[in-house]
């Protein structure tokens, strides 16, 4: 990777520089090692599995609100060779092919919002933030499986008996990992939503001529109906499809990182004969069993400098555009907020901020992106119809699909705001607000001891100033 990719606007240096442990090498640990490394911290990553295992290639969705900060970092040039950018959405009936909608993204909405959307692997995600991360001098250690966490110490313990302490232990280890388990002091599997995605992809040389229409335009094709959902788009500059499927789970086993062995034809063969000529040369998929997991309170461990970012913090129904996005938004706003370290009191406050500043975003865009996947796998029934001849009537009269009819307008606008968000100005805005006014109040009053109670008061006010700022 050239390092001009690396070259963005140097963020404030940490006057304090401190060991941080990053448990988890996917998207969430790399992200946050670059963000940490940026501000002069020390990041050493720890991930179980070896290089070559720790990715898929199947495809993934960058919404802008992502892409806004890789840009920030200084990778918008690397990510223009890895990724390509989309502007529209094609709606269809699933066993019909009937066409029901288009959207495209708004050029002034996505102007505004600073950043693109963007389709691309999982794969090269990685590998971007991998070469970056190397660049800016994080420690990055595969095959280093750590076994048990002690958040007090705060040390982990490896595999290999080897034992390792920092100031800050940030586990992105997943939703099953062992940092969510000490967390909530027990394991999480979720509860099955009834619903599973089969994740693959499909190379072009293996494309029947008929599936071209897939390709214009980098557009993303959603075909929906009976209960189940395709989502085809464009990867690796047009050289393969990415190729997604939701339906019925009738097992409830299954996540990323398994084999690719499921056999989409044994659960897709209503699906319409275009869509079932693309399927004819589709590779064998991983299947992930769709859970809803539990909503956890505190992403720090009790009195510990432990914190959860990424799928260990929130998992996401898998597939969706914002679970990448929101593990990377984690790292920037952590950094971010260290970034103002200057005495070691702070730490335990910083976490804190951290957790109260990404739980309400978080949480919102979770509950949208479990909606999205409801919506496209409605039951053939009243709330589908409602769905299909919206999009009809909007088609009509040469409407984009998203907008029009109120219900639209409203979701639209939501999407808007969770694409404008700017998560590094949002950490910004809390030192500027709150924490620059408790350093104050601290040096004024040198004999007080910090209250972190008082402090998360403070936090949760706000919280709700910028929700309420967001709602205007
Ligand atoms: C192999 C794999 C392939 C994926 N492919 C896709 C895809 O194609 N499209 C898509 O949209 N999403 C995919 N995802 C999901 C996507 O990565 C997440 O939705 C999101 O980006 C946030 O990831 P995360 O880094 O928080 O967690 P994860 O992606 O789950 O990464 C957690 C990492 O922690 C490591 N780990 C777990 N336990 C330990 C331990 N005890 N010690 C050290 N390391 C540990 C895991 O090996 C893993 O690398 C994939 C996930 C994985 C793990």
């Amino acid at each position: 990777m050239s390092s001009e990719s690396c070259r963005s606007n140097p963020p404030l240096q940490t006057a304090l520089p401190i060991n941080f442990i990053i448990i988890g090498g996917g998207i969430a640990g790399l992200a946050c090692a670059i963000a940490l490394r940026r501000v002069g911290h020390h990041a050493i990553v720890l991930e179980r599995k070896e290089r070559a295992n720790v990715s898929s290639h199947s495809g993934i969705r960058l919404p802008p609100n992502c892409t806004k900060i890789l840009y920030h970092w200084g990778l918008r040039g690397i990510l223009m060779q890895r990724a390509m950018i989309t502007h529209t959405l094609l709606f269809s009936r699933y066993e019909s092919g009937e066409f029901l909608g288009t959207h495209i993204w708004d050029e002034g909405m996505l102007k505004e919002t600073r950043g693109q959307f963007m389709l691309t692997t999982h794969a090269e995600l990685h590998e971007v933030l991998y070469d970056a991360a190397v660049a800016l001098g994080a420690d990055i250690r595969y095959g280093a499986e750590v076994q048990e966490i002690d958040p007090g110490s705060p040390t982990v313990k490896l595999a290999s008996g080897e034992v390792l302490s920092a100031d800050v232990l940030v586990g992105a280890d997943g939703e099953f990992g062992v940092s969510r388990a000490l967390v909530l002091e027990g394991r999480d599997d979720g509860n099955p939503t009834g619903l599973a995605l089969y994740d693959t992809t499909i190379s072009q040389d293996e494309l029947l001529e008929r599936a071209n229409f897939l390709y214009e335009d980098n557009g993303i094709i959603v075909a929906f109906g009976l209960g189940r959902a395709i989502v085809v788009y464009p990867i690796q500059d047009k050289k393969e499809l990415a190729f997604q499927w939701y339906g019925p789970d009738e097992e409830s086993v299954g996540r990323y990182g398994d084999i690719a062995s499921a056999d989409i034809h044994s659960v897709a063969n209503a699906v319409h004969k275009d869509l079932r000529a693309v399927m004819s040369r589709v590779r064998k998929a991983v299947r992930v069993s769709i859970r809803d997991h539990e909503d956890l309170e505190d992403w720090v461990a009790d009195d510990s400098r432990l914190v959860l970012i990424g799928e260990a913090a929130h998992p996401f129904p898998p597939g969706t555009i914002q679970a990448s996005a929101m593990a990377i938004e984690d790292g920037a706003v952590l950094a971010k907020l260290f970034s103002h370290l200057s005495e070691e009191r702070q730490i335990e406050s910083f976490l804190y901020a951290f957790q109260e500043l990404r739980q309400s975003r978080v949480r919102q865009v979770r509950e949208q992106e479990f909606g999205g996947v409801f919506y496209m796998t409605l039951p053939d029934a009243d709330a589908a119809a409602q769905r299909d001849n919206g999009l009809r009537e909007k088609a009509a009269a040469g409407l984009n699909a998203l907008d029009g009819s109120e219900e639209a307008s409203k979701a639209w606008e939501e999407m808007e705001v969770i694409f404008g968000y700017d998560c590094e100005d949002q950490a910004d805005d809390w030192w500027l607000k709150w924490g620059m006014l408790r350093e104050r109040a601290l040096s004024v009053d040198q004999g007080a001891a910090p209250s972190l109670l008082d402090f998360s008061k403070m936090i949760t006010q706000v919280s709700s100033t910028i929700i309420d700022e967001e709602s205007h």
